[in-house]
């Protein structure tokens, strides 16, 4: 069996979705994972 790239055990923590939009957040972007954390339009 190969072992995992190191890279890619990640992926998962990377990313984050809105439970009232399900929109789709890139925690590495900074714009992303401020409108994230600090809020955004849900019902845009
Ligand atoms: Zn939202």
């Amino acid at each position: 069996m190969d072992k995992p790239f190191i890279g890619q055990r990640t992926m998962d923590n990377l990313t984050a979705r809105c439970p009232e939009c399900f929109r789709v957040f890139d925690l590495m972007d900074e714009v992303d994972a401020q409108e994230f954390y600090y809020g955004h339009d849900c019902e845009s």
